[in-house]
């Protein structure tokens, strides 16, 4: 067996989501996205999840923080014990 063995269906249905989702790295990704350039079926899945996944995200609200979060977070860092201060840093 070689360092690289392409994935197969099976393994490409089990990991789609993750590689729909953006989350499969590194070696496994490689792997995953080797046997899309020559299978149509799972390029045609992995597509379809991440059209879904596209789509799940544009549902999430925007958020901002509350109005007075951010000097409130400064004013808290300011009063946070410094480990330099004590070392004389
Ligand atoms: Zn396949």
């Amino acid at each position: 067996m070689s360092d690289w063995d392409e994935a197969g269906c099976a393994e490409v249905a089990e990991r789609a989501a993750e590689l729909a989702l953006g989350v499969l790295l590194g070696h496994e990704r490689a792997r995953i996205l080797a046997h899309l350039d020559r299978c149509g079926k799972c390029q045609e899945d992995v597509r379809q999840l991440t059209v879904t996944a596209d789509a799940l995200l544009e549902l999430l609200p925007g958020s901002e923080p509350p109005l007075g979060f951010e000097s409130r977070v400064l004013a808290l860092i300011r009063r946070w014990p410094c480990p330099g201060r004590f070392a004389g840093i």
